[in-house]
């Protein structure tokens, strides 16, 4: 056998484990991760529906009521994610922030609603709600 061949498929058989090798030391690894970054995350969600929710509320999109109703579930939220971030800056261990309800939403038009409906409100196609 000629050795340069054999030296050819060597090296290519090294430059194939060297790719992956690199490829699997590339992957990230899922932890560590910073015990508030789920919740830096969920403070950002929900400043950012409160700034929307203002943007809409100028709009007049929003009644006074709906306006105030939301308003207070997303300061309880966010009441909620301090008190988590204070918890685990005290050292305690973590409480599972609860992930809130999903609104009962049309999946034609994606409107909201307080209550599931069997008909959407906004477009009139079934949502699947109670009969
Ligand atoms: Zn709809």
């Amino acid at each position: 056998m000629d050795l340069s061949l054999i030296l050819g498929a060597l090296l290519g058989a090294g430059a194939i484990g060297f790719l992956l090798f690199i490829r699997v030391k590339d992957i990230p690894k899922p932890a560590p991760e910073s015990p508030f970054k789920h919740l830096e995350e969920r403070k950002a969600a929900i400043y950012e529906n409160l700034r929307d929710l203002q943007f809409e509320y100028r709009l007049d999109k929003l009644s006074d009521a709906d306006y105030q109703a939301t308003k207070l579930e997303l300061q309880k939220d966010l009441a909620q994610v301090m008190a988590e971030t204070d918890r685990i800056k005290a050292g305690q261990p973590p409480v599972p922030v609860p992930v809130p309800k999903k609104k009962n939403e049309c999946p034609s038009c994606g409107a909201t609603f307080d209550k599931p409906l069997k008909f959407c409100g906004e477009c009139g196609k079934p949502m699947g709600g109670p009969a």
